[in-house]
């Protein structure tokens, strides 16, 4: 992108680190995912788009493991991930923060950092909490405080930081913003930029358009489970426009 500083060496070439291929989902009796194929390259981040109901979050469900894939391949980082139980798939560095607040509240902020490096196999708690608090620097302030009583915003931001404690090669951000002001889902935004800037490749899946394409330099635009369009963000923009008609497309 236009300005931006030089991305790190290791972000690697544009090779394939999350490979779909074919990839078919269900709920029960209910398909949600018809022979989906994409990727995500080193180091690139990619917007999953479409409307509601589409698919995204089964996406973001199956490549973390958290609902099996009937059929078809996911590769990430060179193995074949596609039976893997979610924990193996975090421990290799890909990071899911599914939609809305995941956070204990009745633990403190500190206590939840502590237990999500420890769960992704963090050895070293004091490292994974500089990180965290030098990448979100308003969950400092509130280290020793329960975490049901922060802001929607800072939980989110706390949701976000349990999955970046330890270095990920991939994040998959599902609904960022949801149920945030328009301050904070810019603030949320600028720390993602942050995360992709320092290495670690992002699918991420959100409402508004313009924000997350603005980050973005691909995009897969899924419409009733199947992948209609897929390339880089102006390849995929005119298909977004015909195919979300009533989106918000530039949304404030
Ligand atoms: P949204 O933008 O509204 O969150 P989405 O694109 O993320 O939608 P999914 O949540 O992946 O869509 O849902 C895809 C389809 O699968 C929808 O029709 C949804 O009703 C269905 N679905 C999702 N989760 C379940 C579930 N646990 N049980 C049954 N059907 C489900």
């Amino acid at each position: 992108m236009t300005g931006d500083p030089p991305r790190p060496a290791a972000q690697g070439d544009g090779r394939p680190l999350l490979e779909l291929r074919d990839v078919e989902a269900s709920y029960g009796p209910y398909r949600a995912l018809f022979g989906v194929t994409f990727s995500v390259p080193e180091g690139s981040a990619v917007a999953l788009v479409g409307s509601n109901g589409a698919g995204k979050s089964t996406v973001a469900r199956v490549v973390s493991g958290l609902v099996r894939a009937k059929a078809g391949t996911i590769r990430f980082a060179g193995h074949e991930i596609t039976r893997w139980p979610a924990w193996r798939i975090a421990r290799a560095g890909l990071a899911h923060a599914p939609e809305g607040r995941s956070v204990f509240a009745s633990l403190t902020v500190e206590e939840n950092l502590v237990l999500a490096a420890r769960a992704l196999g963090g050895r070293r708690p004091n490292g994974a909490l500089d990180r965290a608090f030098s990448t979100f620097g308003q969950l400092a302030a509130h280290r020793h405080q329960l975490a049901g009583t922060l802001s929607g915003g800072e939980q989110r931001m706390l949701s976000l930081a349990k999955v970046l404690v330890v270095p990920q090669r991939l994040l998959v951000v599902d609904e960022l913003s949801f149920g945030l002001s328009p301050a904070v889902v810019d603030e949320v935004f600028g720390t993602l930029k942050t995360i992709r800037d320092a290495g670690t490749s992002l699918l991420v899946i959100e409402q508004h358009l313009d924000r997350v394409l603005s980050i973005s330099d691909r995009a897969v635009l899924l419409v009733r489970g199947r992948v209609a369009a897929e390339g880089t963000v102006a390849e995929v923009e005119p298909a977004i426009d015909r195919l979300l008609p009533a989106h918000p497309r530039w949304s404030a």
